[in-house]
């Protein structure tokens, strides 16, 4: 169904259904503006970082809310 998909990994694009716990990267500019990066898993959140280059930066776990 698909109005059960909260969005789609940015790193492997896995679908992140409603409900389950998906992960944020702390650094603002992750969050803001037009792509926002949300990603299923720490693993993916950490393959991440390396691309990013953040100096202080850590995964927000969160729900996915229906929206
Ligand atoms: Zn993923
Ligand atoms: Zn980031």
């Amino acid at each position: 169904m698909a109005e059960s998909r909260f969005a789609v990994c940015s790193m492997c694009r896995k679908v992140i259904p409603v409900g389950a716990v998906f992960y944020r990267c702390s650094v603002s500019t992750c969050n803001s503006g037009r792509l926002k990066l949300v990603f299923c898993s720490l693993a993916c959140w950490d393959a991440h970082l390396p691309e990013a280059r953040h100096r202080n930066a850590w995964a927000i776990e969160e729900k996915a809310q229906r929206q």
